[in-house]
Formats: structure tokens, C-alpha cells, sequence
């Protein structure tokens, strides 16, 4: 590797033999025009497929590369947060290997820096070759984050940003678990800024997002950065308790008054569906927070790295 490295390019990689070569190309050419030191930190979160292989293939023969293995999937977040724990550049660009993210972009966040932006996140104006499942549920979920929690993580931002080296050195800094990387780099604060740009569609292959992984980014980004949920909870306790006693006064009443019963066994089943509904969505929710302690007081690493790869033209 080269000595004073300015850029550190993140690249997590889960499955991507079908675009590797190609976003490997696409960066490399985009960096060379800065005519300045960098690397590309390629991070192999546990693929099943041939990406570990020709990564490392890359590496051997371009002493600009690091190829760091996982020790199984451990997810994209804690493959990001690998790539800046391991980053020697004094600017560290996050950025997804699908070409989503069109590696030009990284030039305008560069001349942000330059002016002295400590963050510049890109901002996605519109987003093409997404699923209306997918730009709805993102689109929801970024103004609900918003909405619940108390600091600014700006809307429709994904992790391709730049960060500082004092912003990278604060972040690795911070020991948590389950990490919304985006929500930590709001929450730390610093100069930000954004460049907006357009998310394209996948250069090759299926989205390594599914819902499974989409629903605990979501639960990671709300419960790290607020309480709203398990305050919620309390008032549909509060709202369940009311329908309850209302129920029981309109059924004595009812009664006295008249002889027939309009609160038949029907009606009683649909409030225990929905005393056990609300009874237990608040479980879940206060077990989505448990959970995420548990976790920590494991402090168990957010991941196990198996080996890292250089070129081979270091050893000489
Ligand atoms: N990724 C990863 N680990 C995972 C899932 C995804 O490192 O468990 C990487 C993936 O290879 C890609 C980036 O994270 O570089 C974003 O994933 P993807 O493009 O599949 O997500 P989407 O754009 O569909 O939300
Ligand atoms: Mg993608």
C-alpha cells in the first residue's frame, strides 16, 4: 500500500461475482483522475459465491486494493464499519458495489470535502430500476425514522457518503452493536453537506436486501436512536385498559336497561383479539429493545475477519 493515503474507498460485498470486475473498473477509473494516493478496502461479508475468489485476484495484481474476508455473513453494516475500521485515508468514501451508486458521484463529494465539509452523504433525487415495494417501503420508513427519533438523519440518504478521518476515528470510536451506520453519522455531528444524485439500477444480480435484512436495518435505525416506540406502547396499553372498562360500563348498562344482550360472545372475542394484539405487539417491541441490550452486554465483535489480502508486489 501506498504511504499517505487521502482516499479509502468502502466496497461490502455479499454475492457480487456478477458485478465485481466491473465496479472494481468503473472505481478504478474514477479515482485515477483525482491523481492522488488512494486504496479500495473491498470487504467479503461472507459470500457463497465466486466474489472472494475474484477479488482476490484483483488484489494480487493491484497494490491499490485490500480485500478483507469475513469469517461468515455478518451483514452490511458491519461490513461498512470493518471497511473504516480499516481505512488509512484521510477521507473514507462508503460506497456500494452494484454501481447503484454511480462512482462519478464520489468526485463531487470529494470537492465538498475540499471545501471543508467534514460529511458529504448523496442524497437520492430518484431512484430507477426499484420495485415500487422497495421505493414505498424506503420512502415510508425514512420519514418514520424521522419522525421518531430526535436527531436529523436525513430522508432518502442510503450509507454512500464521504466522511472525514475525524469523523471516521469518532465513529470507530463508538462501541455499539447492531449499528445504523447512516443514524451514527448524523448523530456525531461535524460540518455535513450533500451532493444529490441519481440511484441507478443494479449493474448485475438480485438485491442481497431482502425483507428479513430490510425489517432489522429498520428496527436497528429506530431503536438506537429513539424511545417513541416503547412510549407508544404504554399509551395503547392506556387505550387498550379504556375500551375495556367502556366495554364492561356499556355491558352493565346494557343489562340493567334491557333484556337483550348486545354484547354477545362475538363481539367479547374481537376485544380479546384486540387487547392480545395490542398486549403483544407491545412485547415485541419492548423485546426488539431487550434484545439489543442483550447483545451488548454480550459485547461480542461485529465481526470476525478471517484474513486480509494485499498484492502480492508488497511483499517484494
Ligand atoms: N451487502 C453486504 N452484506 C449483506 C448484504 C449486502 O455486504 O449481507 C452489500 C452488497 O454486496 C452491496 C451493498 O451491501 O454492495 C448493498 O446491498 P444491495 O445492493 O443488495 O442492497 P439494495 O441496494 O438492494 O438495498
Ligand atoms: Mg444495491
Amino acid at each position: 500500500m501506498h504511504d499517505n493515503i487521502i482516499y479509502s474507498i468502502v466496497v461490502p460485498l455479499y454475492n457480487e461475482e456478477l458485478v465485481i470486475n466491473e465496479s472494481y473498473k468503473r472505481l478504478k477509473e474514477v479515482m485515477n483522475t483525482t491523481h492522488e494516493n488512494y486504496e479500495i478496502i473491498f470487504i467479503n461479508d461472507g459470500s457463497i459465491d465466486k466474489t472472494r475468489q475474484l477479488t482476490e485476484e484483483l488484489c494480487l495484481n493491484d497494490k491499490n486494493l485490500k480485500l478483507i474476508n469475513f469469517s461468515r455473513n455478518f451483514g452490511h453494516q458491519c461490513a461498512i464499519t470493518a471497511g473504516m475500521e480499516n481505512a488509512s485515508g484521510e477521507a473514507i468514501i462508503v460506497i456500494d458495489a452494484d454501481l447503484q451508486d454511480p462512482p462519478e458521484v464520489m468526485l463531487e463529494m470529494i470537492k465538498k470535502w475540499k471545501q471543508g465539509y467534514d460529511v458529504v452523504y448523496g442524497k437520492r433525487a430518484k431512484r430507477e430500476g426499484e420495485s415500487f415495494f422497495k421505493k414505498f417501503t424506503a420512502r415510508s420508513f425514512y420519514r418514520l425514522l424521522k419522525n421518531v427519533t430526535s436527531i436529523d438523519i436525513p430522508v432518502d440518504t442510503g450509507d454512500f457518503r464521504l466522511i472525514d478521518r475525524k469523523v471516521c476515528n469518532t465513529l470507530n470510536s463508538l462501541p455499539e452493536r447492531n449499528r445504523y451506520v447512516r443514524g451514527l453519522v448524523s448523530w456525531v455531528g461535524y460540518k455535513q453537506t450533500f451532493v444529490e444524485f441519481v440511484r441507478h439500477e443494479r449493474f448485475a444480480g438480485d438485491s442481497k436486501y431482502p425483507l428479513k435484512k430490510m425489517l432489522k436495518l429498520a428496527f436497528d435505525g429506530i431503536t438506537s436512536f429513539s424511545y417513541k416506540p416503547l412510549i407508544i406502547s404504554s399509551y395503547l396499553g392506556g387505550i387498550s385498559l379504556t375500551i375495556g372498562f367502556i366495554s364492561i360500563i356499556v355491558n352493565i348498562i346494557n343489562n340493567v336497561l334491557s333484556k337483550t344482550n348486545i354484547l354477545n360472545i362475538g363481539f367479547a372475542i374481537s376485544i380479546d383479539f384486540i387487547m392480545f394484539g395490542f398486549l403483544l405487539s407491545c412485547m415485541g417491541i419492548i423485546g426488539q429493545y431487550l434484545g439489543r441490550i442483550f447483545d451488548e452486554s454480550k459485547a461480542r465483535p461485529n465481526y470476525i475477519i478471517e484474513n486480509i489480502v494485499t498484492s502480492r508486489k508488497d511483499d517484494d
